[in-house]
């Protein structure tokens, strides 16, 4: 599961394939990967979690997820010794990249118009100069890294500019007993959750049958009455008020309510109020403090 400073690994070993033209292209993704045959990579270059393939207007932008993995020059064999399906293969001439169980999206116009390669500690662009002026004026919260039950401690940096707050950083607390100031790369790159030009800002609702997302008519209030509506008929269709033995349980086994990682306390807590206000004895939250 390459992540942070193996992405950078990642991109050295692939660096030979710069300026090289790609020949062939193949992989399960849904992406249309074949307008990456004939191009010719301009650089490999890597943000945080990202693995980007750049091309002239356009990049490939890879996250590896939770088991992505990636071979160059050879193929992924399992463990019952069958050679894997890739993601993506870009085979040039003088190699082969092959990437496997990733998310693969296309970056459209310039990367240097899309990533601010400051903000990734592991770019050459970064300065401790840079880093320290980026700060001036910010105002520090003590929070917790997000991501699993470990809690390590973090920094957030907000600036707060015309009545807009921003995070602008987040870094581990070195008073934090548990990390003592260190996250591992999942937490040094949870300021990419908050602050991030790819993340998600419309409903995505596919309909049934329809093979594209509806990004248009499925507005937020729309996605919430939506959500709510089917929540309510699945519970009063599947709620027991009381069990063969006349005892009153007051339950739905119909629904099971599946939390995030990178829900918080505060959004667990209330997770958890509604859904045992409701009925729904099947909770299961990622574990936080
Ligand atoms: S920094 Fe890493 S170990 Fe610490 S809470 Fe976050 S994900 Fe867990």
């Amino acid at each position: 599961m390459p992540e942070g400073p193996s992405i950078v690994i990642l991109a050295n070993e692939a660096a030979k394939f710069a300026g090289k033209v790609v020949r062939t292209v193949s992989g399960n993704s849904k992406q249309d990967l074949q307008r990456m045959q004939g191009q010719r990579v301009r650089a490999i270059r890597s943000w945080g979690k990202h693995f980007l393939v750049e091309f002239d207007g356009f990049a490939m932008r890879v996250h590896f997820m939770l088991f992505g993995r990636y071979r160059i020059d050879e193929d992924k064999i399992d463990r019952q010794g069958r050679t894997t399906a890739p993601r993506v293969s870009l085979v040039f001439d003088n190699g082969v990249l092959n990437l496997y169980a990733c998310s693969v999206k296309f970056v459209e116009g310039d990367l240097d118009d899309v990533y601010d390669w400051s903000g990734d500690v592991m770019a050459d662009a970064w300065t401790p100069r840079a880093a320290r002026r980026k700060l001036e004026g910010t105002k520090q919260t003590a929070s917790i890294c997000p991501y699993c039950a470990v809690g390590c401690g973090t920094i957030v940096n907000a600036k707060t500019e015309g009545g807009r707050t921003t995070i602008v950083n987040i870094e581990g607390n070195p008073d934090s007993p548990i990390n003592t100031g260190s996250l591992c790369p999942k937490g040094a790159a949870t300021f990419q959750l908050a602050v991030n030009p790819l993340r998600t800002t419309v409903v995505k609702h596919r309909k049934p049958g329809a093979a594209d997302w509806d990004t248009e008519t499925m507005t937020r209030d729309a996605a919430m009455t939506r959500i709510a509506q089917l929540y309510a008929d699945s519970r009063d269709a599947t709620f027991v008020e009381k069990d063969a033995n006349g005892k009153l349980i007051n339950q739905t086994t119909g629904i099971f309510a599946l939390g995030g990682a990178t829900n918080d306390n505060e959004e667990n807590y209330l997770i958890a109020k509604v859904n045992r206000m409701m009925g729904v004895v099947r909770i299961e939250n990622q574990a936080r403090i």
